[in-house]
Parts: C-alpha cells; structure tokens; sequence
C-alpha cells in the first residue's frame, strides 16, 4: 500500500479524548504495524538527506512523548545521533527551557545545554502539528543552543489549526495532511 493508503488506514480518529470536543489522532495501530511503522520511518528519515539520498543532519530530535518514539528509528536510519526534548523537570542536567501556550494552560520542555554540538544540522521529529506552538518552541530550544534547524517533519498536519502559518519561513514537512 502507498504511504497516503497506510497513513489513512492505521491512525485512528478517537472522539472526546483528552478532552470533550477533540478529535485525537491516535497512532498506536500504526505502530504496531511492523510494515507501516517501516514505511513511516523511511519517509520521516528523507526529510534529512539531500537529494542524493546522502544524510545532512547531525542530529534527530525527538518531542516527548510520541516524537522519541518515532525519532529514535530515524536517527538509527540516517547515522545521526538522537537528542530528546522533554518536559520540564525530567532531564537531569543543566536545561534550557522553553514555555508556550496551550489550548488550555501552559506547557514547558526542555533541552540538555550541551546536547548539540556547535554547527549541528538537526532535524526535529513529532507525531501531529496541530498548533505549532510545541515545534515552536523546540525550535527556540535548537537555535539557543547553538545548533541548525535543518527541518522538521510530522506524520500528521491538522490543516484547521494554525500550525503551518504559526511557523511561517521554517521547513515543515508532513507526510499526511488532513
Ligand atoms: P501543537 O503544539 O502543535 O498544538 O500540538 C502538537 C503536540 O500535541 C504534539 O506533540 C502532539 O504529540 C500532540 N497532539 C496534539 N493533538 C494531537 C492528536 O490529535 N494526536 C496526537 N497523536 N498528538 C496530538
């Protein structure tokens, strides 16, 4: 099956989940899905190579939680090194740290200080944009520590949310928008 066809087939609409009114995208069949799961990997992982099929990016960034998931695979892929963002409170050395608005509340990640080294290429993994607002701010997190945002790719873009104009200028790609 084509990437569009597996996409369609294996994440899942769930209704009122967190909370009444939202339509969460659940990627769990996808994952359990050994060839739909390779499929997805080798698409996130050509968002860091040229043209050539050559890797150029250093470093794989994976969001919590659903980023570390499926950055892991692609760092492991590209040759590159994994680096994760979390949020606040859960990495043990010197951070950078990032808040940003959500629908409801705030929400904080973090960075290690010395997880990049000075010149990285680094491409930043997640699961969904919906509002843009956490590849936002992990893109703060990148630049202040020195490192190049190559790219950033998504399984999923919700189009009715604002995330694409939110992060005008950068590189996002999405493997399925909807
Ligand atoms: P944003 O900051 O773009 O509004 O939200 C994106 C973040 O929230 C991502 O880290 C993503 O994992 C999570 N997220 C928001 N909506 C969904 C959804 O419908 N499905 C999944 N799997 N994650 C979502």
């Amino acid at each position: 099956p084509s990437l569009d066809e597996v996409l369609k087939t294996l994440i899942r609409d769930i209704p009122d989940y967190p909370q009444p009114g939202v339509m969460f995208k659940d990627i769990t069949p996808l994952l359990a899905d050994h060839a739909g799961f390779t499929q997805v990997v080798d698409a996130l992982a050509a968002s860091g190579r040229d043209s050539l099929g050559q890797t150029v990016v250093d470093k794989v960034v994976g969001i919590e939680a659903r980023g570390f998931i499926l950055a892991a695979p692609v760092a492991l892929a590209l040759g590159a090194g994994f680096v994760p963002v979390r949020k606040k409170g859960k990495l043990p050395a010197a951070t950078f740290e990032a808040s940003y608005d959500l629908e409801y509340g705030q929400a904080t990640i973090e960075v290690h200080q010395d997880a990049f080294d000075p010149g990285d290429r680094v491409l930043v993994i997640d699961d969904v944009l919906a509002t843009g607002g956490t590849v936002e701010a992990c893109l703060g997190l990148i630049r202040r520590c020195g490192a190049t945002v190559a790219a950033s790719a998504v399984l999923l873009e919700l189009s009715f949310l604002p995330g694409r104009e939110r992060l005008a200028g950068e590189r996002i790609d999405a493997l399925l928008t909807v």
